[in-house]
Order: C-alpha cells, then sequence, then structure tokens
C-alpha cells in the first residue's frame, strides 16, 4: 500500500520550518487522512470503547500474524500481565527475562506476585542469550523430573516461563529458547513490543511462544497512540486474558450495553481494566495496512545506515541470517577511545538531532536492587551494552536528507 511522499527537505509532511535545521527526533508515529476519518466516524457513531471496531482490529492483526485470535488491549504491558495471570503464574512463582529490556518486562511479574530472574544478553543481537538461558537452567536451577518442576536453587521459587524479547525488532533465537523451555516445563512468552511485522525463520513473531504480546506505543512500529494486542496459542489462555482484561466478567460483557447485549453478568475473577477503546482501535486497523510499507521504509533507512556508518568506530547491528528483523531501533554501540556515547549524545543534541537510551540495566534501577539483590556486575554484557549503546532517528517519515544528517553529524564527530 502507498504512503504519502515525505517532504525531502523537512521530514515533516511539508510544515515550514523556522529553522534550517529543525529538531529531528528519534521517532515519531505517522497518521495519514485513512486514520483521521476513521476516529471521526467512530465520534459520530456512538460507540467510542471497545466495539466493532476493537473486534476487526483484533481480526485483521490475527490474520496477520497467522493466528485465530488476538485480544486488543490498551497496553503492551497490561498484555504481559494477562499473559501471566492467564497462564496461572503469580505467587510463590519466578520468570526469566533478558535485563536490557523496558521496565515493563519485569515490573509485571511484580504485579501478579512472582519473582524477576534475569539472565543474560547476547551483546551483538541484545536477545536472551540461549547459551546463558541453558547455564542458568542448569546451574541455578534444580530440576525434579518426576514432578516436572524447576525451582530457583536460592529462594526456591517455582519458575514457570521465560519471557523472550526481541531487541529492536530482531526474533529472539526462539529454537534454542523453546527447546530448553519444554525440557524445563516453562512456558515461553514472546515480548514482541518491537517487532510487529518481524518474522523468525518463515513464521511471524506472535505465533513463537505460548502468548505474544505486541505494543502500540508512539514510537512502535505501529501506534494506536496507547495499545497493545495480546495473542496465544491456547485458546483457553486467550479466553482467560479476555475475561481479566475487562474486570473478570463473564463472556462478552462488553456487549451488555448494545442491543444484543444482557445486563446479567457475572465475574468469574478479580480482573483488570485494560480494554482497548474503538477510538485506538481505529488508528490500528489502518496503522496495520500500512504495517508492511513502515517496514519497506525502515529497511531502506536501516540498509543506508549500515552502508554510510560502516568504517566508524561503531558496533552496528548485528540481524541474523535466519530472521527478518522488524527494525523498530536502529542502535549502535560506541566503540570509540575518544568520544564516549553520552559525549555523542551531547555532540547530536548540539546540532538539533534527538537521540535514546535503550535501555538502562533493569537489574541495577532500585527496586530490582532492593527486592531482588541485584548489584553491579552481576549481567557484563548486558551492562558493557548499555554503557554504549544509542538509538539513533529512525522511522518510516524521516526523509533521505534527515538520514544524510544523521549520518554527516556521525561522521564529524567520530570520524
Ligand atoms: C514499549 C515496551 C513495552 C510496553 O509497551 P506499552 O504498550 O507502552 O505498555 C514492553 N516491553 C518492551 C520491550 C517495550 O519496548
Amino acid at each position: 500500500m502507498a504512503i504519502a511522499k515525505v517532504d525531502e527537505r523537512s521530514g515533516t509532511n511539508g510544515k515550514p520550518q523556522a529553522e534550517d535545521k529543525p529538531f529531528l527526533p528519534f521517532s515519531a508515529p505517522w497518521f495519514g487522512p485513512e486514520e483521521k476519518a476513521e476516529v471521526l466516524a467512530v465520534l459520530d457513531s456512538d460507540w467510542i470503547t471497545t466495539g466493532p471496531r476493537t473486534r476487526q482490529f483484533e481480526k485483521d492483526f490475527a490474520a496477520y500474524i497467522g493466528a485465530d485470535e488476538a485480544l486488543a488491549l490498551n497496553s503492551c504491558t497490561a498484555a504481559l500481565q494477562l499473559a501471566l495471570a492467564s497462564l496461572g503464574i503469580g505467587a510463590g512463582d519466578a520468570v526469566i527475562t533478558a535485563p536490557l529490556t523496558f521496565a515493563a518486562t519485569a515490573n509485571v511479574m511484580f504485579h501478579v506476585g512472582a519473582r524477576p530472574v534475569f539472565v543474560d544478553i547476547r551483546p551483538d543481537t541484545c536477545n536472551l542469550d540461549p547459551a546463558a538461558f541453558r547455564d542458568f537452567l542448569t546451574s541455578r536451577c534444580d530440576w525434579n523430573a518426576s514432578t516436572g518442576e524447576l525451582r530457583l536453587r536460592e529462594g526456591g521459587q517455582r519458575v514457570r516461563a521465560v519471557i523472550a524479547v526481541h531487541y529492536g525488532g530482531q526474533p529472539c533465537q526462539m529454537d534454542e529458547i523453546d527447546a530448553l523451555a519444554r525440557a524445563h516445563g516453562l512456558y515461553v512468552i514472546e515480548d514482541a513490543a518491537h517487532a510487529a511485522g518481524a518474522v523468525y525463520k518463515g513464521r511471524k513473531v506472535g505465533t513463537l511462544g505460548d502468548v505474544a504480546c505486541f505494543s502500540f506505543y508512539p514510537t512502535k512500529t505501529m501506534s494506536t497512540g496507547e495499545g497493545g494486542m495480546l495473542a496465544a496459542r491456547d485458546p483457553e489462555v486467550l479466553r482467560r486474558a479476555r475475561m481479566l482484561s475487562l474486570h473478570g466478567m463473564s463472556r462478552d460483557a462488553w456487549k451488555r450495553f448494545g442491543k444484543d447485549g444482557s445486563w446479567r453478568y457475572d465475574i468469574e475473577d478479580a480482573g483488570l481494566k485494560c480494554n482497548m477503546t474503538d477510538l485506538a482501535a481505529a488508528l490500528g486497523l489502518h496503522q496495520l495496512r500500512k504495517l508492511t510499507a513502515f517496514t519497506r521504509r525502515r529497511v531502506e533507512i536501516a540498509a543506508r545506515y549500515q552502508r554510510e556508518l560502516a568504517g566508524l568506530p561503531l558496533q552496528l547491528p548485528v540481524i541474523l541470517p535466519e530472521v527478518e528483523t522488524a527494525w523498530h531501533l536502529y542502535a549502535v554501540q560506541v566503540l570509540s577511545s575518544r568520544v564516549t556515547r553520552d559525549d555523542l549524545i551531547e555532540s547530536l543534541k548540539e546540532r538539533n538531532i534527538g537521540s535514546s537510551v535503550h535501555y538502562l540495566p533493569l537489574h541495577l534501577m532500585f527496586v530490582y536492587r532492593e527486592r531482588c539483590g541485584y548489584k553491579p556486575g552481576d549481567f557484563p554484557h548486558t551492562e558493557a551494552v548499555s554503557g554504549r549503546i544509542l538509538s539513533l532517528p529512525f522511522f518510516p517519515r524521516m526523509s533521505d536528507t534527515d538520514v544524510t544528517r544523521v549520518i554527516t553529524a556521525l561522521k564529524e564527530v567520530l570520524g
């Protein structure tokens, strides 16, 4: 599908710029006339919250990733929490993930009463390292084959799941992770917040684990303002997630104010309130139709960065041959002996160029040090990468001139 032509000078859809070099953000969403018309149609329809457009968006998204069904929510954070709750993970349990991620991935473990446990990344892909995962399962846990239970040697919590974060849009090594998880009775949850549109060995991200969670936050590969989507292999898990997303009300409670709805309902469990609105779904319906074109543009920009930044003291993104990354982030690691990552952020800022750090090590955040006892040195790869990584401006609406500006600035500062 075609997307509107970008003004080559400003990259801001032709709006006049007061300055010669306007601020170039690290990311920006892109809505067109289709989204705007759909939102207005929702406002005129008298049904603004979860309703027909949310159902359509769920159907379209499920078809896109090759699933039977999907559940639209108000965030990926909610999807992650419902993933854990729907799989029956709670007090006395532990869940594994990598510490180079956004806080949401592990915060939700606290919310269901489970203990977050980290395993280090591969420093090239920034994804969970299958070798470190294997090592953790064998050296830090006890596997009881007769009960099928894996327990943390220190603490005794039962390890129930691994959340594989597809960093920057590149799928994790899911075959390796899945085999280890199966052998130890663990569920696999995909944190696909970065990865709508990514492919692993011919299969779309979202169907690779037991549950998958997507984000439609404004910086992600497609946006509904705020929003998320959950997909599950087992329809019963998806049914539970749907029930828990709307107070724990029994089936199709969202219809209760419509003609076909019943005013009677039961509360099956103490759920959350994290359903998607039709206003958000109106955006999602059209963003999804543009996702392939958005990704194509991301691939183009990434190819220029990969080609034209080669030779600078930067570790450029490493993409494994078996995947098609969604290219959510273009994150470089600064290897210069003269210029630190923090210096580079300042130098780019002086040139009116934005950037961002994904991520500070999660295990060193106050609550993880306090409640889990983590300390500096626990995850050397995450700490090293976190100290040198920088996400460059990277979004489909960027013009070729914008890309040149970033490349020129990097050559000036690092060359
Ligand atoms: C953005 C993000 C989330 C949370 O997404 P929301 O939709 O903002 O709740 C979770 N995990 C990762 C890795 C993210 O980048």
